[in-house]
């Protein structure tokens, strides 16, 4: 008889976007000329790069022949590749990151789902409340979240609330935990830490043998001085920190798939007799024995972002959603609405008014103003109150929702 990893029967089904869309239908049908405009997606609306896809359409081209074809690659990524990341992403800011301490992949979603493979199960895992949800429920599928409570948190997770109050600085920890899951610029809240305020998780990390675990999907965005686009530039942070990466939101790869993650070669895990193993090994061997390689055409086209025109474009892609998110911030300000985020991530996450929860004013928006956001509840118990406003909309859209606000 087989039987099945029970763990998966413990996770609630993610009822958040099945929610919204029903929502949506049935305003619609009540309301079937009804302008709608969504502004819940968190994915991009533009483009790719030119540069990006003529790498690939040469790349394809190469494998008509047998000179050129690439079969299996490197299950790191190729040279070229890893390459120009170390040089662009790192170097050139100051930072010392090896070739062999970069993983290619095919994006953030899978490396931050499968890096618990190297984790034991008992370890005990910290995240950032609300989170994105792949945090929460792959620890779950690992048997290392416990059990689901009625009010939807894991008995075996511990939860950092970020909210207006602490103004989404999460505090420590004040039981014990292992591995910490930090994504900055944050999604959903799109708030940041400056780098005092992420040098405090460092510190903490080496004086407790924690690992962090540093999601920076959205670096990209970042417009303020003193936000730190990786964590490595944080000292002491190769010590203690593995950082994802992702060229979807950067470069709009959401349908191509591109990322890298970064295992520092002093990261050290431990035994159960307390013996440091290095995680870059643990890592290298998770990714040969489960991972054949992000395609090679992907790669040209992620390599593509780092040449004099790929780097032109891709800035003008964030600079299209950045201005977006500046129009949203402000007119959700000249609405009324007490707001965070948004400076240094396409993400602006705007407070309900006072005595509305999350869906509520999810359909409030929906059905007086025809505008589609995410209730802040559906990525955690501390998004209870709030709701994300995204900036991967149209320019048209973007303004004509603030107008129907202001109204
Ligand atoms: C979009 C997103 C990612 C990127 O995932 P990919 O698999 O690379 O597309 C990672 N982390 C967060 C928090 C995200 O919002």
């Amino acid at each position: 008889m087989a039987q099945i990893n029970e763990n998966f029967l413990k996770i609630p089904a993610t009822y958040l976007f099945s929610e919204i869309a029903k929502r949506i239908t049935q305003h619609k049908e009540a309301n079937p000329t009804a302008p709608i405009i969504r502004m819940g997606i968190g994915d991009v609306s533009l483009p790719l790069p030119d540069a990006s896809v003529d790498a690939m359409i040469k790349a394809a081209d190469e494998q008509r022949n047998a000179e050129t074809f690439r079969g299996y690659g490197p299950e790191q990524g190729y040279a070229f590749l890893r390459e120009a990341i170390v040089i662009n992403d790192f170097t050139s800011k100051g930072i010392n990151i090896e070739e062999d301490e970069i993983f290619v992949s095919d994006g953030a979603k899978s490396d931050t789902g499968n890096i618990g493979d190297i984790f034991d199960v008992n370890n005990r895992v910290a995240i950032t409340d609300p989170s994105y949800p792949v945090y929460v429920d792959t620890n779950a599928m690992a048997g290392r979240a416990g059990e689901p409570s009625v009010t939807g948190e894991w008995t075996n997770l511990v939860y950092l609330s970020c909210n207006a109050d602490n103004n989404f600085v999460p505090a420590l920890p004040t039981e014990k935990v292992d591995l910490v899951y930090l994504c900055y610029p944050n999604n959903p809240t799109g708030t940041t830490l400056t780098k005092e305020q992420l040098a405090v998780w460092v510190e903490y990390a080496k004086a407790n043998k924690v690992i962090l675990l540093f999601d920076a999907a959205y670096e990209s965005f970042i417009t303020e001085e003193n936000v730190p686009h990786s964590i490595y530039e944080i000292e002491g942070a190769k010590e203690v920190a593995i950082e994802f990466r992702s060229f979807s939101k950067t470069a709009g790869f959401t349908g191509t798939r591109c990322g890298y993650t970064v295992v520092p070669k002093q990261l050290m895990g431990y035994t159960k007799s307390g013996e440091p193993v290095a995680l870059n090994k643990l890592w290298n061997r998770r990714q040969c024995t489960k991972f054949n390689g992000t395609s090679y055409i992907v790669q040209r086209a992620a390599e593509a972002t780092y040449s004099p025109e790929g780097k032109l474009q891709v800035q003008a892609l964030i600079n299209f959603y950045t201005e977006n998110a500046k129009i949203i911030r402000e007119g959700l300000l000249k609405a009324g609405y007490t707001i965070f985020g948004g400076v240094n991530a396409p993400y602006v996450w705007a407070k309900a008014p006072v005595g509305m929860g999350s869906w509520e004013y999810f359909d409030y928006l929906l059905k007086e103003k025809n505008i589609v956001t995410t209730p802040g509840a559906g990525f955690g118990a501390s998004g209870e109150g709030y709701v994300r406003f995204s900036a991967f909309g149209s320019r048209e859209n973007t303004i004509e929702a603030m107008k129907r606000l202001e109204k």
